[in-house]
């Protein structure tokens, strides 16, 4: 470089044809003097866009922190060096896209000769491969779907530095959409989204969610399918959104993946090809947590009626125990039995006697309150957790069923009205005794009574005295 003219513009001629972006400044002036064609291509600047590098990398850094933190200290470190280690670092370009790029320097004479090598392809494949195989791991762990969707979500958003990412999980039974994760969200807009119906113009998500299909919205302001949620944008500082919708294996909608920008904006290929990958990776996640959830239901619930079984009671019970023990909360416990079942099914057959069952516990589940637990405990045994519950309104709550059965029927496969009734036995943990043996046992010698005193009654037992609802 201090050569001749000659070789001054040999060397540039050989710089501009190589692949890596090559500049170099004036140590005493710190002036950028040259950059090569590759350093055009990658980063969009010209040399007149530049003055002097340090500026130039604080300008095209995400933030100012970064610059302080990762990229001025190592510069600083290896300044009188004859040459720095190479320094990976997140930057953007002019037209604001984001590069990962190896960067080293090295000192000859006045020159500072600056190398920039782009390792984006490679870094992002790298990343997904790690983000793939960290959300394998957590599924395998059995982590929270919510906990892998965050990751899922931070990963896409590291990647794409600009976006803001958020995954919404449908609710078939309600036909809605249910906030998976969007951890960079304000609440108010997380709480407004959570339950959003699936349907035409509700927003990039709902549409998406409802055609089946990729739903690109570049002007959130001048959209249709926003024209009810622009205040909402506006709080969440969003200006456009590219959903897709989440589709499992078999084709069955999961949910949706959403990319939004602080501006308006169109997707790039690059841009297509991240919600692919990010669609694929949370539908795998909530496929594979479905199929847990399923298994487990399978362990914990009774094929005929549904209702939980015996096992995840007790479980269950001993939760509400140890709650109880803690807070002193009360909490009370039901038996309930079929009068006369055996009756109704050498009357009516088998399948009637089933028909019954099913009824008593979809009623059961119509009477009860959210928190409350039904189970089946026994061929037509059936057991209620109520809690925080004293016995006064344990008592209404059995009374109640048993009212409401009394007055419910199915048809027998021949066409005949069927009824029935049940026995209920009720018990209480209020003053903060009692294992759940104990109540479970007092719950049973109630029901005994009930079953004593004539059927389809409601008994409690407390000490030695007996009440009859
Ligand atoms: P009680 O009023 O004293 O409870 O008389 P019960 O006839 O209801 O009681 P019992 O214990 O004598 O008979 C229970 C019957 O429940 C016997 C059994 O065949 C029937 N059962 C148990 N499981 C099922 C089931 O899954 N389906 C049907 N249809 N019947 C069942
Ligand atoms: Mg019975
Ligand atoms: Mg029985």
């Amino acid at each position: 470089m201090k050569d001749s003219q000659n070789n001054d513009v040999r060397l540039e001629d050989i710089l501009n044809t190589t692949p890596i972006a090559v500049s170099w400044s004036s140590l005493s002036s710190g002036r950028i003097e040259y950059i090569n064609k590759a350093f055009n291509e990658l980063f969009g600047f010209a040399l007149d866009d530049i003055l002097d590098v340090e500026t130039w990398l604080l300008r095209i850094s995400p933030h100012r922190e970064y610059y302080q933190n990762i990229i001025a200290p190592w510069i600083e470190e290896y300044r009188s060096d004859v040459s720095a280690p190479d320094l990976k670092a997140t930057l953007f370009c002019k037209d604001n896209s984001v590069r990962h790029i190896k960067m080293c320097f090295s000192t000859i004479g006045d020159k500072q000769l600056w190398y920039f090598n782009d390792v984006t392809d490679h870094w992002v494949a790298e990343e997904r491969l790690r983000a793939r195989s960290n959300m394998l791991e957590m599924v395998a762990k059995s982590s929270a779907l919510k906990d892998i969707l965050k990751v899922i979500v931070k990963q896409i958003q590291q990647e794409s530095p600009l976006s803001l990412c958020s995954v919404l999980l449908f609710d078939k039974d309600e036909q809605c959409l249910r906030l998976g994760a969007a951890p960079d969200f304000p609440d108010i807009y997380n709480q407004a989204i959570d339950g959003v119906k699936v349907g035409l113009n509700v927003g990039s998500c709902g549409t998406a969610a409802y055609l089946g299909q990729r739903v690109i919205v570049e002007d959130i302001y001048v959209h249709p399918y926003w024209k009810d949620y622009t205040q909402l944008a506006r709080q969440a500082e969003v200006a456009a959104c590219w959903s897709d919708p989440i589709m499992s294996s078999k084709g069955d909608l999961l949910g949706t993946f959403a990319i939004y920008k602080r501006s308006v904006s169109a997707p790039s290929e690059k841009d297509f090809e991240l919600i692919n990958f990010a669609s694929h990776l949370a539908s795998i996640a909530i496929e594979s947590f479905r199929a847990q959830e399923a298994l487990q239901k399978k362990a914990d619930f009774d094929h005929l009626t549904e209702l939980a079984n015996r096992g995840y009671f007790f479980q269950q019970c001993e939760v509400l125990i140890n709650k109880s023990i803690d807070d002193h909360s009360p909490f009370a416990i039901l038996m309930m039995d079929v009068d006369h079942f055996k009756k109704i099914n050498d009357q009516f057959g088998h399948k009637t006697g089933d028909l019954v069952l099913q009824k008593l516990a979809s009623m059961s589940l119509s009477i009860l309150r959210r928190d409350d637990l039904i189970a089946r405990i026994g061929g037509e045994e059936f057991a209620i957790l109520l809690p925080f519950t004293e016995k006064n309104e344990a008592l209404l709550i059995a009374e109640r069923l048993r009212a409401s059965i009394e007055s419910s029927m199915v048809l027998s496969l021949d066409h005949q009205n069927v009824f029935f009734t049940v026995s209920l036995g009720v018990a209480c943990r209020q003053d903060g005794s009692g294992t759940v043996d104990d109540i479970l046992n007092k719950a049973d010698k109630a029901l005994y009574q009930s079953k004593a005193a004539g059927r389809n009654c409601v008994f409690s037992v407390e000490g030695s005295i007996n009440f009859r609802f």
